[in-house]
């Protein structure tokens, strides 16, 4: 096993920055660069240590030095971990030193990756790190927590347990070909299965929650032409401008900003309108709005209370009451009170609000009436969920995979057949916790890490 090294920290500079070693030649890396061959720190506790170059002997920086003995490490393996000054210069003449040293750059993830290999946790607790370095709510930090200390594999756990039982039991069965497996026992394994089944489904389930806390709320501005789409798309964006940011890819038919709101991600897309184009520049626009409409988590269906009512409206209405949706009653500045008559004639179901996109009157209640559908996201109380779309789609094949093997159970199939989906159900649980992850699905996952962690 060779030696790798990184820079823990971002990169720009900063008051301290880490470069991090590890593998069986840290320490003697270490001892080159400090010049001191007698070096053996006391593992777990940090010196003051002038680096130098070991060739020339120009001192580079006064850091502190931690080792940290294999196996009690985050690796697993030797690790020393060098606080310079966080000045770039600095942190790349110490890789260059190091690099001339035995030792190579890391890949991304690959600290972690080598703590999965010495057992030091498993793939959804490798995977929850770099969730947590990437969360962007409180929720999804939290989750990720809760993932790092191994509560996704505890729960996961008696239920490959139960599996096993269930297949050690078939195939005894098959050992002994003669005699069938008595009725009362498949019934008892019938019921076991579908109890399998239905807490597997019910776990896959929290992910349209988990996908939320992860990637954000999508919210999509329909409507049609001249209602104050764009007004009110920007209203909403004006208050929240320090946190928005460019999202790469929009055109000028469908606009996506990222905003938060309440510590709650928000993908916000203004659309182009939905009648049918003459010109084929036009029906893309189109085109990408119905996709925008179908891909939301919320659309905010926009009217201009201060007119009446076109078809072009009611229509926007119709598609919108299929979805989760607000009915936004627009330029209330220009009817007097609440825009009563729009209310009346839209409300019906729908949750109506009523606003000037121009004024600013009513956007602080329709940012809580965005938020309301998800209020229990952001919650400490909310159970676990999976937020990680690899576990979501393992989860359904193991739910699939179970369902065929009942249904084989119940035609009386022979257990040859049954067993087939209880060993893939199997691996694909055991692929959620890495043990019977393939390399390239590792090497893939682990891609996605940022370097040095
Ligand atoms: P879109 O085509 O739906 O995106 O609508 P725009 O946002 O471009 O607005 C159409 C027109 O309505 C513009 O002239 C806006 O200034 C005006 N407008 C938008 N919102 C309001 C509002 O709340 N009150 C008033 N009085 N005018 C508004």
């Amino acid at each position: 096993m060779n030696t790798i090294v990184g820079v823990a920290t971002p990169p720009g500079r900063s008051a301290i920055g880490v470069i991090r070693l590890s593998g069986p030649n840290s320490l003697m890396i270490a001892r080159a660069l400090i010049a001191e061959e007698q070096f053996s720190p006391e593992p777990t506790h940090a010196v003051l240590k002038s680096i130098e170059d070991p060739l020339t002997h120009e001192a580079i920086d006064q850091t502190l030095v931690t080792y940290f003995k294999a196996p009690h490490s985050f690796t697993g393996e030797d690790i020393v971990e060098i606080s310079c000054h966080g000045s770039p210069v600095v942190l790349r003449k110490i890789i260059d030193l190091v690099l001339g040293l035995n030792a190579r750059l890391a890949d991304p993830g690959e600290f972690t990756l080598r703590a999965l290999r010495n057992g030091k946790m498993n793939l959804s607790q490798a995977e929850a790190i770099r969730d947590l370095i990437n969360a962007q709510t409180d929720g999804a930090a939290r989750q990720a927590l809760r993932q790092l200390s191994g509560e996704l594999s505890a729960r996961l756990e008696p239920i490959k347990e139960e599996l096993l039982q269930i297949i050690v039991i078939l195939e005894s069965a098959l050992e002994f070909v003669e005699e069938d497996l008595p009725q009362i026992q498949t019934q008892k394994i019938k019921s076991d299965l579908a109890r399998i089944a239905a807490d597997i489904r019910e776990l896959a389930d929290t992910f349209t929650t988990g996908r939320l806390l992860r990637e954000g709320l999508r919210v999509t501005i329909a409507g049609r032409p001249n209602v104050g789409k764009s007004s009110l798309f920007n209203k909403l964006l004006t208050s929240d401008r320090a946190i928005v940011t460019e999202i790469a890819g929009t055109t000028r038919d469908t606009l996506t900003e990222a905003i938060s709101l309440k510590g709650i991600p928000i993908l916000l897309t203004d659309t182009a309108g939905l009648r049918e184009a003459l010109d084929p520049i036009e029906n893309l626009g189109v085109e990408r709005t119905r996709r925008a409409i179908a891909d939301a988590d919320l659309l905010l269906v926009v009217f201009d209370g201060s007119v009446d009512l076109l078809q072009e409206d009611l229509e926007v209405l119709s598609q919108a009451r299929q979805m989760r949706h607000v009915v936004v009653i627009n330029k209330s500045d220009l009817t007097e009170g609440t825009s009563e008559r729009a209310v009346n004639l839209l409300g019906g179901k729908s949750k109506t609000k009523a606003v000037s996109a121009l004024t600013g009157a009513g956007i602080e209640d329709l940012r809580a009436a965005i938020l309301e559908p998800f209020a229990s996201i952001d919650s400490e109380d909310l159970g676990l969920v999976v937020t990680d779309s690899r576990h979501y789609d393992l989860l359904n094949r193991v739910t699939a995979e179970l369902r065929t093997s009942l249904d084989l159970l119940t035609g009386s199939a022979s257990e040859e057949l049954v067993l087939v989906g209880l060993h893939n159900g199997l691996r694909f649980l055991g692929e959620i916790t890495g043990e019977t992850t393939s390399d390239d699905i590792l090497a893939r996952i682990f891609s996605t890490f940022c370097i040095g962690k």
